[in-house]
């Protein structure tokens, strides 16, 4: 290995979440140091919304340390920051916020150093709702660095968001794990594994196969550089996850293909293999049965939410990063053939869900059935009649109107272009091609999640026009969704008849 100064010259330097970023894959680390203005790389919405719920978090939690002292140097003045945080320590505050130390080549900011008796405790502030494994690496390179700049380490924790907590103020915000013993543990390996990134970063890219390690402990952004993009890859096999993908990997099986006639194949699996072969679709003779209650309703609903998912909880009774429906579409098959259509789509940053509940109980008064697809919606009508318990027993009795065409769909049909998924997207081009969400602004369900909660939350910092246009496209792609299940529903009553 060359030495560190050798090194220093011609690589950046480390951090603690290139460190991570290393321990998940050197590639990605690599790819991230030396392509900084990657498109894989640039937040999106969702992401850069993430990135402000765990500001929020941050500063929260800096609350809870009366007479802390926050680094407020740039980042980029590094120095200034070191100098500042020495200071801060030297003053014996009782705890510094964002403390900054170099050493090896790498930079570290400690969300709070607090002091305790003649050493320190290192609290590292994660926004999700308990400790993982992944939080480790990120403090043990913390707690070396500190230690290497002579600041004794004597315990550390994650401060993170406490799952029983309930808005506004039942229990405590904020949870902490002990994570002392494992910290413990990790240290030891980390000035090797710095060596082994930085001796990585100042070669060529290196090359990592794929596997597990691009899902977790989080999905990779590379992902399309380094997977293969055919439809036979064995990660497109239904109902294969991350976990079960790496396992066959690992068994060199890589396309749907390679699998042996012995393999043990789920019943859909097989399907799925007999439509790739015979490149067609492949309808059960059951659809029509297990479209009965379908076909036997008067009047047929079809029902869609949007969500709004927010790490510090905002209405009565939610718990951290807890969905809570802010928006509703409702489309209704009328016995002479016709659909009628209603919505719902919250304003201003009061509790939605009773006036929500309200619309949608009026709505869907008359329906005969209610169809959804996935148990997505019963599960929020469920916490719903808790949350709005004067309306609990309409809720109950919607709840027992519903009926999932997802399974219906599982259960009965697969199209090679499904791409073993069965998500109401995927599922949609190949068996509705005239119906697309192309035409539209939002097309994602995530997205339309981080834009109500702008709308809701932060209203009086968005010009009027745009908050009328990201309004309408937010109406638009929430009806969409309903519309997408009554042709699907057409679609599947035409394949059951024999008229698909
Ligand atoms: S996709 Fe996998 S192998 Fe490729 S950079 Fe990401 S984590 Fe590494």
């Amino acid at each position: 290995m060359e030495g560190r100064s050798e090194l220093a010259a011609r690589i950046p330097m480390l951090s603690k979440s290139r460190f991570v970023t290393g321990c998940q894959c050197h590639k990605l680390l690599w790819w991230t140091v030396h392509e900084p203005d990657a498109t894989e790389l640039q937040p999106d919405k969702v992401l850069q919304d993430l990135f402000d719920q765990g500001r929020q978090v941050g500063e929260l939690a800096r609350t809870r340390f009366p007479g802390g002292v926050l680094i407020e140097a740039p980042h980029f003045a590094r120095p200034e920051r070191v100098a500042q945080t020495r200071a801060a320590l030297e003053s014996g505050v009782p705890a510094v916020f964002e403390a900054t130390f170099i050493a090896d080549d790498t930079y570290v900011a400690i969300d709070v150093l607090e002091k305790r008796g003649k050493g320190h405790h290192l609290i590292e502030v994660k926004s999700s709702s308990s400790q993982k494994d992944e939080h480790i690496p990120d403090v043990a390179v913390q707690a070396y660095i500190a230690a290497a700049c002579g600041v004794e380490i004597n315990s550390a924790e994650v401060m993170h968001l406490n799952k029983e907590f309930r808005h506004p103020d039942d229990g405590e915000l904020f949870a902490h794990s002990d994570v002392t013993e494992a910290v413990a543990a990790f240290v030891p390996g980390v000035p090797d594994e710095l060596a082994r990134q930085q001796e990585m970063l100042a070669g060529p890219l290196p090359d990592v196969p794929i596997g597990l390690h691009c899902f977790e402990p989080r999905d990779c952004p590379f992902m399309k550089r380094c997977w293969p993009d055919s439809p036979d890859h064995i990660g497109h096999l239904c109902g294969v996850g991350p976990k079960r993908t790496a396992a066959y990997l690992d068994r060199g099986i890589r396309s749907i293909g390679d699998l042996p006639p012995t393999e043990h194949l789920t019943f859909q699996q097989r399907r799925q293999l007999k439509a790739m072969a015979e490149h067609r679709l492949i309808v059960e003779p059951t659809l029509k049965r297990q479209l009965e209650p379908f076909a036997s309703a008067e009047r047929l609903g079809f029902l869609d939410f949007e969500t709004i998912m927010r790490a510090v909880p905002v209405w009565p009774g939610m718990a951290p990063w807890q969905q809570a429906p802010a928006q509703f579409s409702y489309h209704q098959r009328q016995p002479d053939g016709s659909y009628t259509h209603a919505e719902y789509l919250a304003e201003g940053p009061k509790d939605a869900r009773p006036p929500l509940v309200e619309a949608m109980i009026k709505a869907t008064s008359k329906a005969d059935r209610v169809v959804m697809y996935t148990s997505f919606e019963k599960t929020r009508i469920r916490e719903m009649q808790r949350a709005v318990p004067q309306l609990a027993g309409e809720l109950a009795a919607l709840e027992a109107k519903l009926l999932d065409l997802h399974p219906v769909m599982r259960n009965c049909v697969y199209h090679p272009g499904f791409n073993g998924s069965y998500s109401l997207k995927e599922i949609l081009t190949p068996l509705v091609p005239e119906l697309t969400y192309d035409d539209l602004v939002i097309v994602d369900g995530r997205v339309a999640s981080v834009e109500i909660a702008r709308l809701l939350f932060v209203a009086g910092k968005i010009p009027r026009h745009e908050h009328d246009r990201v309004r309408k496209a937010l109406l638009d792609y929430c009806e969409r969704d309903t519309w997408a299940m009554v042709k699907l529903l057409e679609k599947l009553e035409e394949l059951a008849t024999g008229n698909g």
